[in-house]
């Protein structure tokens, strides 16, 4: 019997593929079978190596994804470069704190255009290329924070863009869904990445965050690979314009 879990030869695209939570799901989706591109600004050494060490076939696009032009570029290089595309996974975000009455518009712009405006051009981009393949998966990286607001930070304008984000994907689960095209979102909690590491070493942060989190730990970023290879796999199948919490019970407070 297959393993429902498993993506072999599926091609799959990742923005934010270079590091924290994107590379975890690159490395999972590789030991998966998949074939990868992924893109963001830059790719360390680091992550190359790790990235070899898969043996998977995968290459990079480099590409700011606040540019308008880039969705397309990346979207037609992944098509191009394996001959289609099946899964794309919107990884690449930015997080911003900060009091409202403070916040300026270029950091507005900034948390729009990267973690929502990019988002809704790579699924339009994609999507001629996965009608054509009958079967294909989008999958969404929201947040708790698109369903709860988080303290003691305020962020405002990152709450908004998660929330934007689960939106769009029962949006598109809806467009799409008679065309073979899922459409899924995970939301995590706090988990350990370059984007949360200054929170942790936060004194004023770190115990609140703990005790907002029932399990009282936070996330490694494989705990949401495994969960959006799930999603993106025929494990998956019957599932779409969902939002899963990865977040260790944090939305049960
Ligand atoms: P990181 O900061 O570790 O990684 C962010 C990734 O996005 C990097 O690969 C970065 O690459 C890429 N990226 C950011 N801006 C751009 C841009 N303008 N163009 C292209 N690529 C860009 O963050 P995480 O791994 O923690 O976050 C990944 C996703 O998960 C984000 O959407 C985040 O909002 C979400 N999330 C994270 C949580 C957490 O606790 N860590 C919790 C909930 C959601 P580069 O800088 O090289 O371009």
């Amino acid at each position: 019997m297959n393993d429902p879990f498993r993506l072999d030869g599926k091609v799959a695209l990742i923005t934010g593929g270079a590091r924290g939570i994107g590379l975890a799901i690159a490395q999972r989706f590789a030991g998966a079978g998949a074939r990868l591109v992924l893109t963001a600004r830059s790719l360390s050494p680091e992550a190359e190596a790790a990235l070899a060490q898969t043996g998977a076939e995968w290459d990079f696009v480099p590409g700011d994804a606040r540019d308008a032009q880039t969705p397309d570029r990346v979207v037609a290089f992944a098509a191009q470069r394996f001959g289609g595309l099946d899964i794309l996974v919107n990884n690449a975000g930015v997080a911003s704190h900060g009091d409202t009455p403070e916040f300026d518009d270029e950091r507005l712009e900034l948390i729009l255009s990267t973690n929502v405006a990019q988002v809704f051009r790579f699924c339009r981009a994609a999507v001629p290329h996965m009608r054509e393949r009958g079967e294909s998966a989008i999958l969404n990286i929201g947040s708790v924070s698109g369903f709860i607001a988080n303290i003691p930070q305020n962020q405002t304008a990152y709450n908004a863009s998660k929330a934007a984000v689960h939106m769009m994907t029962k949006s598109l689960a809806s467009e799409f869904a008679a065309e073979g095209i899922r459409v899924n979102a995970v939301a995590p909690g706090y988990i350990d990445t370059d984007m949360t590491r200054g929170g942790f070493e936060n004194p004023d942060w770190d115990p609140v965050w703990r005790r907002m989190t029932p399990m009282g730990r936070y996330g490694q970023p494989d705990e949401v690979a495994t969960a959006v290879q799930f999603l993106c796999s025929p494990a998956a199948a019957y599932i779409t314009g969902a939002v899963l919490p990865i977040d260790g019970g944090y939305l049960t407070r």
